[in-house]
């Protein structure tokens, strides 16, 4: 085995039994594609070939390669890179493929840019299947009145139905992470919000700006009286928090800002 990187978040996965799960959480068919992001030494890899779709890997160490070498065939690439400086658009542009899935056991120090780097690559992605480190996992499946509940839960939202499927103890890792884990899973949304996306994702991003002010500070530079009409249509009042409010109070106010 070869020392882990901590720098690149190299906590590789030990548990056959999680490896087995994660693996039947995702299911394209065979004309599909899979992009796994830090295959690592390939635990999970291996397993996912079975489903003997086409696969991408994206890694980012070289040293992995004699782990990794033997994985590669005619429907499975590796492509040793920095994820976040890839092209994926320009790397898939010759394959054909039904739906697009992506999955990965994902570096924690880069979590949340990988996954708004994929979403804003405009990719018709149908499902996504994440290993993060579970506070995170946290924030991104919280409920409105929940204090988890954040702006980045609603962008989520927006592209995504996220969920938890389950705990991942530290202990299934090598080496041993200090955080506990959880998958989580990103399903295509079927219906998309009707909003303007410019001016929902900055009310979102303005309403949860200081988290232990009321909705009312931190949107002092809106119109309060006619958000005031949409808060008072929901039984809410003026002292709400950002966190109490779902995601269709969200858009009916941007609709009248
Ligand atoms: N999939 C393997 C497993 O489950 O055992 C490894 C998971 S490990 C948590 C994260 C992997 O992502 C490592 O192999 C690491 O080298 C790779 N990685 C880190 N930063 C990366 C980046 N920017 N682009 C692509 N891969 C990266």
């Amino acid at each position: 085995m070869v020392k882990a990187k901590k720098t690149l978040g190299q906590n590789f996965l030990i548990d056959q039994n999680i490896i087995n799960k994660i693996s039947d959480n995702i299911n394209p068919e065979e004309d599909d594609l899979l992009i796994e992001i830090g295959p690592g030494m390939g635990a999970l890899t291996k397993y996912l070939q079975q489903k003997n779709c086409q696969m991408i890997c994206y890694e980012i160490d070289t040293d992995l390669k004699p782990y990794l070498n033997n994985l590669e065939n005619n429907r499975t690439k590796i492509i040793y890179q920095d994820i976040l400086k890839s092209n994926i658009k320009e790397d898939i542009k010759d394959i054909k493929y039904h739906h697009l899935y992506i999955v990965g056991n994902l570096p924690y120090y880069i979590t949340t840019p990988i996954i708004k780097y994929l979403i804003n690559l405009d990719l018709d992605i149908q499902e996504m299947v994440f290993m993060v480190q579970e506070e995170v996992a946290d924030r991104f499946t919280a409920l409105p009145g929940t204090s988890n509940y954040s702006s980045i839960t609603l962008y989520l939202k927006y592209y995504y139905n996220v969920i938890k499927l389950f705990k991942v103890s530290k202990k299934c890792f090598n080496p041993m992470p200090k955080v506990e884990s959880a998958i989580i899973k990103f399903t295509k949304r079927a219906t998309k919000l009707d909003v303007n996306k410019e001016v929902y994702f900055k009310l979102i991003n303005d309403s949860f700006k200081m988290k232990r002010k009321t909705l009312k500070n931190n949107l002092s530079n809106y119109d309060f009286d006619k958000i005031l009409d949409v808060l008072n249509k929901y039984q809410l009042d003026e002292n709400v928090r950002a966190e109490q409010l779902d995601e269709e109070v969200f858009q009916e106010i941007s609709k009248i800002i």
